[in-house]
Formats: structure tokens, C-alpha cells, sequence
């Protein structure tokens, strides 16, 4: 069970899950090379070593192959209510590397459990890519938690839409003006009262190959241009809420002491430029980048 503290000074909570201690750090340990490699319970054939199934897009029976996307209980929860969504039996392929029906798929699999979860209380989904982001499996997946209605959450509200990168039927992509990371990104319904679990079928598929298009994108600057020596890595997260957003956070910089001591975020890269960039547009590279590598 986790425990809600709150800190009555700054009106924030604290979730102590002791239960996260035990879990493993597969990505993390150079001693794995040496210690014999244990079989991943996120791959197709192992489904009955990991926790239990509660929903798969696909096909094939609980707990047997044939699913395409799988959401299972975490055996190390943070709140009573969080699941694991795999986005493929691919133990290597990233958003970035699947098709982007698969991406559908997992946008679908996010939806059905939102749906599932929404009257008891806020659905967060979120994904850790790449161990700089915090992830502490290999095999690419998100995750979905339940947090109590009565628990104010600090969530950022949807930003004003500047710096577009794309606009489409129902999405515009945009970098915010307070963005507080390099390249931040995000994505919004035109039509923002409704929640992420009032998406329709047809929206889904364009939200994935915005998403798709944006992380592919933000590879290529990353790699292009050998931004730092931390590997490409990334975070996004859904809103819970009404007028929500998915946001897209790349790992390109680390945070250090300042902004752990200020709560003020610096970012070396102007938005503006950092949407240019996005759309494709490179005759601002050079510029940006100088900067950047400047700085870290
Ligand atoms: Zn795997």
C-alpha cells in the first residue's frame, strides 16, 4: 500500500512506496554484463513469468502470444492502482522504430485503461525512454497510475499554443514559450474541453503518427549533431485532466543543482528556434546548437 503525506508548508504531497525498492535495475548495471542475463518478462513467450494481464490489443488468449500490446499490474507499484502497457513483444524497438499502426495500438491500449480507471480518480500515463529518463526496464514500455481525486496534483495547466510545429484535423504540435526543457514539444487537441480517453478511433491514428513524427525528429537532431554523451532518452507524459496535452520531454541536458535549489529552470534553447528545427527547418542548426553545446 502507498502512503499520501502531505507537507502542509508548500501544499505538496509525498508518496512513500517502499515497495519501488525491490524492483529491478535491468538498464542500469554494468554488473549485469557479468551476472547471467535473466529472460525479460515484457517479451512474447514469457508472458507467464511476469505479473498479471489485464488487457492486450491483439489477439490469443491471457497470458499466451499473439497480443501486439499487453498492460499488466506492476508488481512495484507507486500507487494502489498502476499498470504497465508494452508497446510491442519487440524487446528493441522504441516509438520511433515500430509502425505507426503499432503506435495506434499503444494510443489505443492508453485510452481503454484510462476509461477503465476514470471514475476512480486521475489517470496519469506516462513513459520513461531510455535509462537517462528513468527507465529501469529495457524493453520499451509506459505506465499508468491512479492518483487519488482529493490529491492536488502540481501538473503544469496547457500553455498557450505558440511555435507551431504541426497542425492537423484535430492536433496542433507546438514547443510552448515556457518551456522548461531544450525541444520540449507538446500535443493538443483543437477541440481541448474533453479528456484523453475521449479520443475517438480515428483521432488516435493521427495522434500517432504525430508522435511518431515528433520523437523521430527529435532523434535525428539529437544524433545528427552528438548534442552530449547522454543517450537518447526521453519522457512524455498525458495530462490527466480536462484541456489536456501530451508532453515531450528529451533528455538532452541533465538537471543539476541550481534548478534542484531554485525550482527555476534555465533552457538554452529558444522555442521559437526549437520549432523551426522541429518542422524541419534547418537553416537555424547551426545557430541553436552552437549554443547549446556551449552550455553543457
Ligand atoms: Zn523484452
Amino acid at each position: 500500500m502507498s502512503k499520501y503525506v502531505p507537507d502542509i508548508i508548500s501544499h505538496r504531497w509525498v508518496i512513500i512506496a517502499s515497495s519501488r525498492l525491490s524492483r529491478p535495475e535491468e538498464v542500469s548495471s554494468k554488473k549485469q554484463k557479468k551476472t547471467k542475463k535473466k529472460p525479460c518478462v515484457f517479451c512474447e513467450n514469457n508472458e507467464k513469468l511476469s505479473s498479471t494481464e489485464v488487457y492486450r490489443v491483439g489477439k490469443g488468449k491471457i497470458n499466451e502470444p499473439g497480443w501486439k500490446v499487453r498492460v499488466i499490474s506492476n508488481k512495484y507499484p507507486i500507487t494502489d492502482y498502476h499498470e504497465i502497457v508494452i508497446h510491442s513483444p519487440d524487446h528493441e524497438k522504441n516509438i520511433e522504430d515500430l509502425s505507426k499502426q503499432q503506435v495506434g495500438h499503444i494510443l489505443l491500449a492508453y485510452r481503454e485503461r484510462f476509461r477503465f480507471y476514470r471514475k476512480l480518480g486521475q489517470v496519469l500515463i506516462f513513459c520513461n525512454n531510455g535509462e537517462q529518463a528513468g527507465a529501469s526496464m529495457q524493453h520499451p514500455h509506459s505506465q499508468l497510475v491512479v492518483i487519488p481525486s482529493q490529491i492536488n496534483l502540481d501538473t503544469l495547466a496547457k500553455e498557450p499554443i505558440n511555435n507551431v510545429v504541426s497542425d492537423t484535423e484535430s492536433f496542433i504540435s507546438y514547443c510552448p514559450d515556457f518551456s522548461q526543457w531544450p525541444y520540449e514539444v507538446w500535443i493538443a487537441p483543437k477541440d481541448g474541453t474533453g479528456k484523453y480517453a475521449d479520443l475517438t478511433d480515428t483521432q488516435l491514428e493521427e495522434m500517432a503518427e504525430i508522435l511518431q513524427g515528433l520523437i523521430k525528429q527529435l532523434k535525428k537532431i539529437y544524433t545528427s549533431h552528438k548534442i552530449s554523451n547522454i543517450p537518447f532518452a526521453y519522457n512524455y507524459y498525458i495530462y490527466p485532466g480536462h484541456n489536456w496535452y501530451l508532453r515531450i520531454i528529451p533528455r538532452f541536458v541533465y538537471r543539476a543543482g541550481f534548478e534542484l535549489g531554485t525550482g527555476l529552470n534555465v533552457n538554452v534553447v529558444d522555442p521559437s528556434e526549437a520549432a523551426l528545427e522541429l518542422r524541419g527547418i534547418e537553416s537555424k542548426i547551426i545557430g541553436v546548437l552552437s549554443k547549446l553545446k556551449g552550455k553543457i
